[in-house]
């Protein structure tokens, strides 16, 4: 198994063989949020994504040989217009802080509701304002960076290759520059490394006056302190390789003069809602919190956290993925399936935990995993050892051992579900299988008489069956769950 990851910075054809720099201490940085809003299904994305990468690497290097860093940005001008919304009577820093505990107490609450292990470090940027003016002085020393209208400004043109990341030449810059230089500005590409702060606005003293950092030195700050000067892997959402990561670069390199920042640059794919960019204006904006609790103003049903990692899991990390009801759903299906043939086959109960810890995820599952982190080749794996229940205990381990690689379960979690729904022991879910199988021939040869007769059965067996149309396909698709309240709702 060699790990083969594929980097945004080089662009190769495929996938190349990762080799850390120290294999003792595989250092891995992700932008974290900013804290001023819910996140929404979108930002959960890089969340899981780099998740699954933490895992892996863990089992690679061994648990203590990994660093993955996650900042906070806690400082930021929406912060500061949404502190004002929220808290207009508070002073602003009380408002801020109001603002920056809430959104991200909840942000952890919605991480580890989707399975996510905890980084190790989360430095927030504004315990780090001492480490950003150091970088700043550096440039500042090193002439690639210079005061102008009270703000710092990092000086692009003197940066040979900057642009290399993003593949954006200068002359490109400038020419699709829509708006006129700021007077200030030396060139159009030059961004703001910190600027001064009103009486009223958050802000540090500086060898420049009392202000702000801007965004992009919060993370070439909080990475040079946990990770060093140059490390492993840099991680974010697609949006971010311009400006944010071009400019971390940028800053990072000048100020320490290194060659890279981090050796591989990897970016998740957008996520769009039923076919659509999420927007607040287009009212399909779906946070975390909503989709968890089904309280959003969408209609959703309520989803478990498990299930919507593994429908984020089932699309490679660098394809888009469009977010719907229906995949949602047939996630759902799958998840519940195949948990609920672990918890009925496998004797949580009695059997000791060192038992099931011991059993490994299979070579193949790792070798997808290793393949720039092919998570849906792996899911197919989990489909083939679900199948192979009926002629081998063993598969059941395996799918235990992967479906627990990939943070869908526990032993814990299993160990409860079995004991949630002892009545589900008299469930043969090959049976249901068969049967939903059976009655979609029944329906397609328009035979209405024995699909319902099937459906009847099932019911009688406490399964509620759930058909829905596939929006692209048009083709029905079959869910079916254990009948836990009224006759006719579908419980989740
Ligand atoms: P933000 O708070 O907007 O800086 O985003 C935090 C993280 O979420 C970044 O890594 C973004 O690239 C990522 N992100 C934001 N929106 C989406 C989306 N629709 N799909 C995938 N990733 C996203
Ligand atoms: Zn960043």
């Amino acid at each position: 198994m060699t790990l083969k990851l594929y980097n945004t910075l080089t662009r190769p054809q495929k996938p190349e063989p990762f080799v850390p720099i120290d294999a003792n201490n595989v250092r891995m940085y992700v932008c974290g949020p900013t804290v001023y809003d819910f996140a929404h299904i979108g930002n959960a994305r890089p969340v899981i994504v780099f998740d699954m990468l933490f895992r892996l690497l863990r089992h690679i290097y061994g648990e203590k040989h990994v660093t993955y860093v996650r900042n906070i940005t806690d400082v930021d001008d929406k912060i500061n217009a949404r502190a004002l919304r929220d808290f207009p009577r508070l002073p602003l820093n009380e408002a801020i802080a109001r603002v920056t505990e809430k959104t991200a107490t909840q942000f952890h609450a919605d991480v580890k509701a989707l399975g996510c292990l905890e980084p190790t470090h989360e430095p927030r940027a504004t315990d780090n304002i001492a480490q950003m003016i150091a970088i700043i002085e550096q440039l500042i020393k090193r002439g690639h960076a210079y005061v102008a209208a009270g703000e710092v400004l990092f000086d692009t043109v003197l940066m040979p290759d900057y642009g290399a990341l993003s593949r954006r030449s200068l002359d490109e810059q400038k020419a699709g520059a829509r708006v006129e230089v700021e007077a200030h500005k030396k060139t159009a590409s030059d961004f703001v490394l910190w600027k001064l702060s009103s009486p009223e606005e958050p802000g540090w003293d500086s060898p420049w006056g009392r202000g702000r950092p801007g965004w992009h030195i919060e993370c070439s700050a909080m990475s040079e302190r946990y990770l060093g000067e140059t490390f492993d892997i840099h991680g974010g959402g697609l949006d971010l390789i311009f400006p944010h990561h071009e400019n971390e670069i940028a800053q990072s390199r000048c100020a320490h003069g290194t060659s890279v920042m981090a050796q591989v640059w990897m970016h998740n794919g957008f996520l769009q809602v039923e076919g659509e960019k999420m927007s607040k204006s287009l009212g399909n904006f779906v946070t975390i919190n909503e989709l968890l609790t089904g309280q959003g103003s969408q209609g959703l049903p309520p989803y478990k956290g498990d299930i919507l990692r593994f429908n984020m899991l089932r699309t490679h990390y660098r394809q888009p993925i469009n977010w719907t009801r229906h995949a949602s759903d047939e996630s759902h299906s799958i998840l519940n399936r195949w948990k609920e043939t672990l918890t009925v086959s496998l004797n949580f109960a009695d059997q000791s935990r060192d038992d099931y810890e011991s059993v490994q995820p299979t070579s193949e599952f790792l070798d997808a995993l290793s393949d720039d982190l092919n998570t849906p080749q792996a899911i197919a794996m989990l489909h083939v050892y679900a199948k192979a229940r009926e002629t081998s205990k063993m598969s059941l381990r395996q799918l235990f051992a992967c479906g627990k690689f990939l943070g869908l379960w526990t032993f814990d979690s299993l160990a409860v579900e079995n004991r949630e729904s002892e009545d589900l022991t008299t469930i043969d879910t090959l049976r249901v299988d068969h049967l939903i199988a059976a009655r979609k021939a029944a329906r397609a040869a328009k035979d209405f008489k024995e699909s319902d007769r099937i459906r009847d059965e099932l019911a009688k067996m406490g399964i509620a069956l759930k058909d829905s149309k596939d929006p692209k396909t048009g083709e029905i698709v079959t869910t079916w769950e254990v009948r836990a309240a009224g006759p006719t709702e579908v419980a989740r």
